[in-house]
């Protein structure tokens, strides 16, 4: 089989499509607007990876899953977990089916096993056979097993950085709730300031800077995703962050049109 060609990997983060301060709460509405902006690109090799928010990240912690399995009530916790990440990655394949994407939808449980939470075996066939066939394969953070833990939860985050790896992507965008990486947390530190653009040994000195996720995110905020972007970044990709809950910052993201967020290269 033919080597695909990906373009771009894309992250919608689940502060964007789900209110994390609720629970299963989706943002339909969004994720509407999303799909549509996705739609406009007429993309080709593209893959999307979406996060878990308000679904996956609750249950996810309420049954400690990421530190693997301990006892047997975790089980339907694990469960519940996988399935209400199909219940969003669900209402995002709804949107994107109606606008008229030829979007695929791939579970990660079904396709990939960790070993101490990073991931080992990827069937990849199908998705690259997928791409080759020009549909657009939709991932997600999802909960996985694990060699070592038994189960654990695997981050759209991982997940993007390995999918680029893997498949030569030219680039990553980034879509979250702020405008972009920042020397410190937006959200809790008025005086942060935007970093437009990073190199390589900026992310790394940034990554010791960065303070702790928040307590609901079990997969680790804007520190989480610059630790794995780091060896994407290496490999030559180009990363991009913006603010998808800007209408077109998305669309003009796939574009490679000019939009306010941060831009990450190795040099
Ligand atoms: P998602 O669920 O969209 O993947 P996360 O909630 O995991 O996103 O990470 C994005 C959040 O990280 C932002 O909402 C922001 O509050 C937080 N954050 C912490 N540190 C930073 C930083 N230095 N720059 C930008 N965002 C940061």
């Amino acid at each position: 089989m033919s080597e695909p060609r990906v373009d771009t990997v894309l992250k919608i983060g689940g502060s964007v499509i789900t209110d994390k301060n609720g629970e299963l709460a989706a943002k339909t509405n969004e994720i509407d607007r999303i799909a549509e902006e996705i739609q406009k690109t007429k993309a080709q090799g593209l893959v999307i990876v979406h996060g878990g928010g308000s679904f996956g990240h609750p249950y996810a912690q309420r049954y400690g899953l990421k530190e693997g399995f301990k006892q047997e009530s975790q089980k339907v916790g694990f469960s519940e977990t996988h399935h209400v990440m199909t219940v969003l990655n669900g209402l995002m394949m709804d949107a994107l089916v109606w606008h008229g994407v030829q979007a695929i939808s791939i579970a990660p449980s079904s396709c990939l096993i960790t070993e101490n939470g990073r991931i080992k075996d990827f069937v990849d066939a199908p998705l690259k056979r997928y791409l080759n066939m020009g549909f657009m394969p939709v991932l997600y953070g999802d909960a996985v097993l694990d060699t070592k833990l038994g189960f654990t939860i695997l981050s759209g985050d991982q997940l993007i950085s390995y999918l680029a790896s893997k498949l030569h992507a030219e680039r990553i965008v980034v879509g979250v709730d702020v405008d972009g990486v920042y020397d410190s947390d937006p959200k809790t530190d008025g005086n942060s300031r935007l970093l437009k653009n990073l190199t390589l040994q900026d992310l790394k000195k940034l990554r010791t800077k960065l303070g702790k996720p928040t307590l609901s995110d079990v997969t680790g905020g804007m520190l989480g995703k610059i630790t794995e972007l780091v060896p994407a970044v290496e490999q030559g990709i180009h990363v991009t962050v913006v603010n998808a809950t800007k209408p077109n910052y998305v669309y003009r993201a796939l574009k490679g049109d000019p939009v306010e967020g941060t831009t990450i290269r190795k040099e």
